[in-house]
């Protein structure tokens, strides 16, 4: 007799992933591309009872439950989807019941960053802290906390919106509704925008050369090879682009006093050439004792 397994799945606008764990372990996984299933709510729980399904077949083991995290606003633990930005029509879907009614298995639905916020707390970078505060780099800026040892959620299951704190008082309009928000600073695509703009500037950099010419193909990837080959223009955007993560961080830190931030997503491979100038940006300017910075430890997790 195999121990027991979980299912636990990620759902992204662009990919769904799978994995099939034991403990911390993950056994299997796979990724669908969320458009081969549909993203409207009733294609996509019918696209993952069957997904799930074929996992758990596949497996022949013994599951105890499924886990599912969702990119929106998850009303927990009923596993009600209230709204989510980036999977359109999804609105007070009750996930949870829906999922388990059909599965024939114990189901948790919450949204995606908590998740993950959980993930690094008792299996990752997050480790032994009492206090955490998670970061997601990406599309969108997320954001996770653990608070005196469990996860925060706020009055009504919003807390930890760091994408969306303002950095100015005037600036682009966000999909959540505010004004400058610091995602549309420092998601992905303002990150390339920014860079595109500049190169149409006549900055000079490797970068045109690295994609051939064709500036449809910048990734965040690109950027790192050119900070890598020296290139100014490289540098200074995970320079700018840490400085302004690092300066919401000032008001995380004086705020919450968090032992530990850990630091994930896409654009968090950038290393170095993003953190220190977030680290620093935060030592600097910090309120002295709010943290100690020390002895914080900045971690990229694993993707
Ligand atoms: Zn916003």
């Amino acid at each position: 007799m195999t121990s027991p397994c979980a299912v636990g799945v990620d759902v992204g606008g662009t990919f769904v992933k799978l994995g099939l764990v034991q403990g911390h372990r993950i056994l299997t996984q796979r990724a669908l591309p969320t458009a081969s299933i549909g993203s409207t709510p009733r294609k996509l729980q019918e696209g993952l009872v069957k997904a799930v399904g074929s996992l758990v077949r596949e497996s022949r083991r013994r599951i105890t439950g499924v886990g599912v995290g969702i990119p929106g606003w998850v009303q927990y633990p009923e596993g009600v989807v209230r709204s989510c930005a980036n999977l359109p029509g999804w609105k007070d879907v009750p996930l949870r019941a829906l999922l388990s009614r059909r599965l024939h298995l114990p189901v948790s639905v919450d949204n995606d960053v908590n998740v993950m916020t959980l993930a690094e707390w008792t299996a990752g970078a997050g480790r032994g802290a009492r206090n955490l505060v998670c970061v997601t780099l990406g599309t969108g800026v997320g954001g996770g906390l653990i608070l005196d040892g469990r996860l925060y959620r706020g009055w009504n299951g919003f807390a930890g919106e760091i994408g969306h704190i303002p950095v100015a008082e005037a600036g682009p309009r966000c999909s959540c509704g505010g004004i400058a928000c610091l995602e549309r600073y420092v998601g992905n695509r303002e990150i390339l925008q920014r860079v595109r703009d500049q190169l149409k500037q006549g900055v000079a950099s490797v970068i045109p050369e690295l994609v051939g010419g064709d500036l449809r193909r910048l990734t965040p990837e690109v950027i790192d090879r050119a900070c890598e080959l020296g290139d100014p223009l490289g540098r200074q955007t995970w320079r700018w682009v840490g400085t302004q993560i690092g300066l919401v961080l000032i008001g995380v830190v004086n705020l919450l006093n968090p032992e530990r931030i850990v630091v994930g997503g896409g654009i968090s491979k950038a290393g170095r050439w993003l953190f220190e100038p977030m680290r620093k940006t935060v030592r600097r300017r910090a309120v002295r004792g709010a943290s100690r910075f020390e002895e914080t430890r900045w971690s990229t997790w694993m993707r």
